[in-house]
C-alpha cells in the first residue's frame, strides 16, 4: 500500500486508517502504522522541512494525520539536546547528550504522542477520551483534551502517583478515578471499557497514533546532531517510547536521512524489569512482574503492553537492556542536577544511572555518541527531594550570622545598607 495504514505486528494483516481500531481485529495483537516510505522519499524535500522550527509538527508529512486544520497543539517537541561535558568527563564519555523531554508543555515526552492522539480523536469524532496512567499520561491527556474541548477520564493507581502529575490532571479538569490496584490492572479495565463503549476513545500507548507522535523524538535527535547517535538510552515502563524511538530511527534511515541506526538500550528499575530480564536471558517473550515496585513511579509497570515491539527494537538494533536500583536512580538524579543543571524525575534518571554500569563494563567507549532520554521534569515529583535530601539550615535574620555560616572573615568597617533605592 502506498499510503499510511495499520498493520498487525504479529499476523501482518493490514487495515486502512479509516477503521477505528486499537488492536488487530484478526489476532488481537498490537497495531502499528506503516509509513509509505517510497512515496515520502519522492514527495518530501527534507532541506525545506529542516528550515521549519524543531517540533513534532515539523515532521507533519511523516505523520498519519489527514486534516491539518484540526491539529491540537501546545507546541510540543523541539526540546533541548544538551551536551553534558561535566558529567561526560566524570564518566569518560566525550559525546554524552541528554535529550530533555521535561521541556515539553506538560513536562514529559507524553505530549509528543498526545498532540497526534487527540487530533486523531477529533478525526474519529470522539467526545470523551480515557487512559490509565502512572501520572504523566494523565497530565498530558488532560491538557490536550481540554484544548480540544473533550471530556477526559483517567484511571490511576491509588496513592502511587507523583504529586505534581496529579495536580496537573486535576487543574486541567479531568475526571480522575483512583483504583485500588496497580497500573497494569488499570490499563486492563480501560481497554475493556473502550472495547464495549466505542464512543470513548482510548489514549494509552497501545494506540498507535501516540507512537507516531513519539517517534519524532528520534527524528529530532538526528536533526540536532546532524547524524545518528551510536547509542540511544531510554527508560522503559510500558515500552511504548522505546518502540516509538526505534520506529523513528528506522524510518529516518529508510528515508535516507541517517547513515546507520543506533543501538537501543532500555533501562528498567530492579523491581519492575520484565524486559531487562528477558533480554538478559535472550528470550523472545517476557514474564510479567506481579507486584512491580520502584521509587520511579513512571516505570513502575510489571506487564508492559508494548513488550513485543520493545524486544524487537532491542534485538534488531543489537542493543541491550539493564536494570538499576532505586538508590542508583536517586544518585543519578542528583548528579545530573549538580553537574549539568538538569532536574529530572526519578524514572528519567535511570539512563544516567545506567551509564556508569555500561561504561564500567566497556559497553560504551570514550568516542561513542551517546544520547540519554530524560523523559520527564523533576518538578513532577518534588516529594522525593524534600523527603530524602537534607533540609536547609535556619538562621537569625542578621548579616553576622549569615557571614559566620558562610565562613567569611570579619570586616573592620560595617558596610551600610543603601538607604535610597537605586
Ligand atoms: C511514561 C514515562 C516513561 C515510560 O515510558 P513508556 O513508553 O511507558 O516505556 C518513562 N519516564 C517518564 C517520565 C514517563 O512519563
Ligand atoms: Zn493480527
Amino acid at each position: 500500500m502506498n499510503e499510511f495504514h495499520f498493520s498487525c505486528i504479529e499476523c501482518g494483516a493490514t487495515f486502512p486508517l479509516s477503521e477505528n481500531i486499537y488492536s488487530c481485529p484478526k489476532c488481537g495483537d498490537l497495531l502499528q502504522i506503516e509509513v509509505p516510505i517510497g512515496e515520502l522519499k519522492d514527495a518530501v524535500d527534507f532541506k525545506i522541512l529542516r528550515r521549519l522550527p524543531l517540533s513534532v509538527w515539523r515532521y507533519a508529512p511523516l505523520l498519519p494525520i489527514i486534516d491539518h486544520s484540526k491539529i491540537i497543539t501546545l507546541h510540543e517537541g523541539g526540546t533541548g539536546l544538551h551536551h553534558c561535558r561535566r558529567l561526560g568527563s566524570l564518566l569518560g564519555l566525550e559525546h554524552l547528550y541528554v535529550k530533555n523531554e521535561g521541556e515539553n508543555p506538560t513536562g514529559s515526552f507524553k505530549d509528543r504522542g498526545m498532540t497526534v492522539g487527540i487530533t486523531r480523536a477529533l478525526e474519529v469524532g470522539a467526545r470523551s477520551v480515557i487512559c490509565a496512567s502512572t501520572g504523566n499520561t494523565a497530565a498530558s491527556l488532560a491538557a490536550y483534551s481540554a484544548k480540544a474541548g473533550l471530556e477526559t477520564v483517567v484511571l490511576i493507581p491509588s496513592g502511587k502517583i507523583a504529586y505534581g502529575k496529579l495536580a496537573q490532571a486535576i487543574v486541567y479538569g479531568a475526571r480522575i478515578v483512583q483504583i485500588k490496584g496497580n497500573f497494569d490492572e488499570a490499563l486492563k479495565i480501560v481497554f475493556e471499557v473502550c472495547s464495549r463503549n466505542r464512543e470513548i476513545y482510548l489514549l494509552n500507548s497501545v494506540n498507535p497514533f501516540r507512537i507516531e507522535g513519539q517517534k519524532t523524538l528520534a527524528y529530532e535527535v538526528c536533526d540536532q546532531l546532524n547524524r545518528q547517535p551510536d547509542y540511544f538510552i531510554i527508560p522503559v515502563g510500558n515500552a511504548g517510547n522505546i518502540s516509538a524511538a526505534w520506529k523513528g530511527f528506522t524510518e529516518y534511515y529508510n528515508l535516507g536521512q541517517i547513515e546507520a541506526k543506533p543501538k537501543m538500550v532500555g533501562v528498567q528499575a530492579e523491581g519492575a524489569a520484565p524486559i531487562a530480564e528477558a533480554v538478559a536471558k535472550k528470550r523472545l517473550t517476557i514474564e510479567p512482574v506481579k507486584k512491580p515496585e520502584t521509587i520511579a513511579t513512571a516505570i513502575r509497570i510489571g506487564m508492559p503492553v508494548s513488550w513485543k515491539k520493545a524486544l524487537r527494537a532491542i534485538y534488531e538494533s543489537e542493543g541491550t537492556a539493564l536494570t538499576v536500583s532505586d538508590e542508583e536512580i536517586l544518585d543519578a538524579q542528583s548528579i545530573l542536577a549538580r553537574l549539568e543543571g538538569l532536574f529530572v524525575e526519578p524514572a528519567s534518571a535511570a539512563p544516567i544511572a545506567a551509564l556508569k554500569k555500561l561504561k564500567e563494563a566497556d559497553y560504551l567507549s570514550r568516542d561513542d555518541v551517546v544520547v540519554c532520554v530524560a523523559t520527564g521534569h523533576g518538578l513532577k515529583d518534588p516529594d522525593i527531594v524534600t523527603r530524602l535530601y537534607e533540609k536547609p539550615v535556619e538562621l537569625e535574620a542578621d548579616v553576622s550570622s549569615i557571614e559566620r555560616f558562610l565562613g567569611l572573615a570579619k570586616r573592620e568597617v560595617a558596610v551600610e545598607f543603601p538607604k535610597t533605592a537605586c
